[in-house]
């Protein structure tokens, strides 16, 4: 037969083993602790799988329940010498209980714990005849009979609040702590009429039907709707159901050598080895956290740092705070990680009523796991896969000061994480301008566009009106390390007139204001920020997570500076080096739009000739930077109307300066005109139909590589690489091209690097040929933001118009662009790589689309054995720690 309840306390312990998923977390850790000998009163937990068999029975107990619940109840009664429902006013007295909800994981939008059950108009006597404290026997079924009402008969608690504060009033107190017996004992009764009014019928006297209700309330707020809301937003199935915990109660409302009080076992804000919490004398239940009255702190330490004046627990009661601060020593001992604690003391004798991994901030995450590990706790493994690697996001950017004050404007979505405060520009020229004269700038626009590149550089965040997270302004945002808020939908941004109006406030350009892009707030004025602190524990926990790691780690980056900021992250090479970024400074857009009004071969070679120096100059940097690590080059992608001018009053300039007539410049932006660009002309198109360009470009690359090899000593790798492949024939083609330069070049200077020519596998038919064109490529990059985009047939530009609906309706679990769909583009991913591989065996693979820096796709990558994985620079650390938890999984 199946069994439902499981004792705990007094020597019993029936669910030994402390398993979660049929205890709940609260039931288990109740029994853990019991079972390691600490203090716990005795009592019962009714396992989650009951929850199941409730609703099958249609919301009723199945009658097997009752005569295990009878047991628990005796098990109780044996351990504390009392009696449910005892109205003998001699003895030990009633045995009140308290009923708590408890699932595997903590869960808000569950049924708050009801307190001093088994009361009513006699046992209430019997409680006062035989603790000698009538004040606190009624004290108890009021704050009973008011926690029933509202938790469990769901009756209107703004009530009898008013009713306990009229109360107060009429006799001239402050604090529940001034009422005496008789004041409780008037309030009970007013208490009593206001039930019959809100609910038609006097309150449950009977304690088993007390306890019955409790339950059945427990069982029923599973399926409450506020505990549905907050299980789909954090993925936790309908089915794991709840356990109800009935235990004996404690009071630490007797008096003032009792109290009750929470504690973290080290402090969870900064991780500090340091107990931390708060306590209140003759108090019970929540009182501490509700604020009724302020709350002491637990260490002496604590209270001077604060100038407070009321005794800490340490001075009041020294001896139960030593018992408490064993206990803590204890429990982190045993479940080897920090807790957060509840407690009570009755006259003078410490009880442990919860324990339970404490929530920590990424900060605190960082220092406990790094410290526990050098305490011989934990392995530096465990401190490796304990944090959570987008919560390094928190630690690498400069954040808003807590304690600064926030004037909110509005928010938008948290596209790239860190703060920046500065003036608000609204265009991208204006913000190189200003920031060259040193001014902090915001750079505001409806959305961003290749244009905006110099503006977002010299920009210290960028705030849009529209787009999502992988917006234009949120991708180039995070590679660069810029915070970034994008889609902030309230904004009305009138850049014409520089200005924008959002919650009936206006921001004038120049006016100062702050951006969290973790947060996705907007505010007015400007907030101090701290910067982050990359040495210290970080630094040793990336030295660990490295040890386990088998992916590498690359950057995206195309810039000396990010190529240097991404080094100092720890990254082993460039996985993605975008050329197009480095052809929109002035001078060289326009010779790139001279290439593109060109009307033969001739002319197109003649700008390019132009370029090649200027080309070759950023990879001679690059590669200098990235010495001894390899370098992945992608040749020009995007579509060629991208350079072109697209406002009217640009062309007259943009012609003169390329020396055509703006008829020509007008009729040429015509023809390249594309309905559909991201599947238009781009990529390895551009370089079938116009080889020259891309010529250009292998001949920078191996010209920059033969001089840093010449000036260095040590030659740099280029990976040439050739985008938006669909068929093998366009590789060999785009090979041939970058082949024949080679030789050319290593002819003229009569020297040579190594180098590969691979391709980027983001189009579905690249991913299902992968076997074929391997036979001409020597690596695969998957370029998961164009193969999420061709795979799904989701414009990522577009799809925040209805990318939140499908998320919530659960189409997709996550937002696709953000983490990889991997049961749809994952399965390309790993068809490629199997065929890819089986052509040629030492084929390398990698991922540079934004995926390369969320841990979910990273664990992915490691589950299909790609190479590395290549993030934005400031995303690498949270790639390194990601890959190093991918493989302890993979091990096991
Ligand atoms: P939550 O999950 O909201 O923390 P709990 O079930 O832990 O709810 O109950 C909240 C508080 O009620 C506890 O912190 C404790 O102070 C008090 N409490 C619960 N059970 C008992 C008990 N058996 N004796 C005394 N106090 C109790
Ligand atoms: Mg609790
Ligand atoms: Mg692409």
């Amino acid at each position: 037969m199946t069994r439902y309840v499981y004792r705990f306390g007094g020597g019993a312990n029936d669910g030994a083993a402390g398993d979660k998923t049929l205890l709940g977390g609260k039931g288990a850790n109740l029994d853990g602790m019991a079972s390691i000998g600490l203090p716990v009163p005795p009592g019962f937990t009714i396992a989650t799988t009951m929850c199941a068999r409730y609703y099958e029975e249609g919301e009723k107990f199945p009658e097997e329940l009752f005569a295990e619940v009878a047991n628990g109840i005796a098990h109780i009664e044996t351990v504390t010498d009392k009696k449910f429902g005892d109205a003998t006013p001699t003895g030990n007295g009633p045995l009140l209980v308290s009923v708590r909800s408890g699932a595997r994981v903590s869960m808000p939008g569950m049924m708050d714990t009801v307190l001093n059950l088994g009361l009513n108009d006699q046992t209430v006597e019997a409680l006062a005849a035989t603790s000698g404290d009538e004040r606190f026997a009624w004290d108890s079924y009021r704050r009973f009979i008011q926690m029933y009402s509202d938790v469990v008969l769901c009756l209107d608690h703004g009530a009898f609040e008013e009713a306990l504060e009229i109360a107060k009033e009429d006799r001239g107190f402050h604090l529940d702590t001034e009422m005496t017996a008789n004041d409780w004992k008037a309030l009970v009764a007013k208490y009593h009429e206001l039930v019959v009014e809100e609910w038609g019928k006097p309150f449950p006297q009977d304690v088993h039907d007390q306890l019955w209700g409790a339950v059945g309330a427990v069982f029923g707020s599973w399926q409450a709707e506020r505990a549905k809301v907050y299980r789909r937003l954090n993925n936790i199935p309908g089915d794991w159901g709840t356990a109800v915990n009935v235990q004996a109660m404690v009071f630490g409302n007797m008096g003032d050598t009792s109290a009750t009080g929470v504690a973290f076992t080290r402090d969870p804000a900064t991780g500090e080895n340091a107990y931390y919490g708060e306590f209140l004398i003759n108090a019970q239940g929540e009182d501490v956290v509700a604020g009724i009255r302020t709350p002491q702190y637990l260490t002496k330490d604590a209270r001077e740092t604060a100038h407070a004046k009321p005794l800490s627990m340490e001075e009041a009661m020294p001896v139960v705070y030593g018992e408490l601060a064993a206990v803590f020593d204890l429990l982190e001992r045993h479940y080897r990680d920090m807790q957060d604690i509840e407690f009570t003391v009755e006259r003078g004798k410490l009880w442990m009523l919860q324990t339970r991994t404490g929530k920590r901030t990424a900060k605190a995450a960082l220092k406990i796991a790094v410290d526990m590990a050098n305490e011989d706790l934990i392995t530096q493994e465990e401190a490796v896969a304990r944090v959570d690697p987008s919560a390094l996001d928190q630690l690498l950017h400069p954040t808003l000061d807590p304690d600064a004050h926030r004037d909110v404007l509005t928010k938008g979505l948290p596209a790239s994480p860190g703060a920046a405060s500065g003036i608000a520009v609204f265009d991208s020229d204006v913000a190189e301008k200003r920031a060259e004269m040193g001014e902090s700038v915001i750079l505001v626009r409806v959305e961003t566009s290749p244009e905006d590149i110099h503006g977002m550089h010299a920009a210290k965040g960028i705030l849009t009106a529209r787009g999502g997270m992988t917006s234009h302004a949120a991708v180039v945002a995070r590679g660069m390390g810029r915070p970034c808020v994008s889609g902030a939908g309230a904004l009305a941004i009138d850049a014409a007139a520089k200005v924008c109006r959002v919650a009936g406030r206006e921001i004038r350009e120049g006016d100062l204001i702050t951006l969290d892009g973790s947060t996705g707030e907007v505010m007015a004025g400007s907030v101090p920020t701290v910067q982050p602190e990359l040495a210290g524990d970080f630094g040793t926990l990336m030295v660990w997570a490295d040890k386990v790691r088998r992916m590498r780690v690359r950057a995206n980056a195309e810039t000396p500076h990010d190529c240097q900021v991404a080094r100092e992250f720890g990254a082993e090479g460039v996985g993605l080096c975008r050329t197009e970024h480095m052809f929109f400074d002035d001078k060289r857009i326009t010779w790139v739009r001279q290439m593109i009004l060109a009307e033969n071969e001739a002319g197109r070679r003649a700008a390019l000739d132009k370029l090649l120096p200027e080309q070759r100059g950023d990879f001679v940097s690059i590669f200098e930077v990235m010495t001894g690590l390899p370098v992945t080059i992608r040749l020009l992608d995007p579509p060629l109307h991208e350079f072109l001018p697209h406002a009217e009053e640009d062309f007259a300039s943009v012609a003169e300066a390329a020396g055509v007539g703006i008829e020509t410049l007008k009729r040429r932006a015509n023809e390249l005109h594309e309905f559909n660009p991201m599947l238009g002309h781009r990529g390895c198109r551009l370089g079938v139909t116009y080889p020259e360009i891309y010529e250009m470009q292998a001949r920078a690359i191996f010209e920059a590589a033969l001089e840093v090899g010449s000036k260095t000593g040590a030659a740099p790798f280029p990976e040439i690489m050739i985008p938006l492949v669909a068929t093998k024939r366009e590789l060999e083609l785009m090979k041939e091209v970058v082949d024949r330069t080679a030789q050319a070049v290593f002819k003229e200077q009569n020297a040579s690097v190594e180098y590969h020519v691979g391709t980027m596998i983001e189009l579905p038919r690249a991913a299902l040929k992968a076997g074929e064109i391997a036979e001409v490529g020597e690596f695969f990059s998957f370029g998961t933001n164009d193969l999420t985009q061709t795979t799904l047939g989701v414009s990522r530009d577009d799809a925040s118009r209805f990318l939140t609906t499908y998320v919530d309706k659960g189409i997709y679990a996550r937002d696709p662009f953000v983490s990889l769909d991997i049961e749809g583009v994952g399965e390309l991913v790993q068809i490629a790589a199997e065929r890819g591989r089986k052509t040629r065996p030492n084929i390398k693979l990698g991922i540079c689309g934004e995926h390369g820096g969320d841990p979910a796709s990273i664990t992915f990558c490691e589950s299909v054995g790609l190479d590395y994985v290549s993030a934005s620079p400031y995303r690498v650390p949270i790639a390194r720690l990601a890959a190093a938890q991918a493989a302890l999984k993979a091990r096991g």
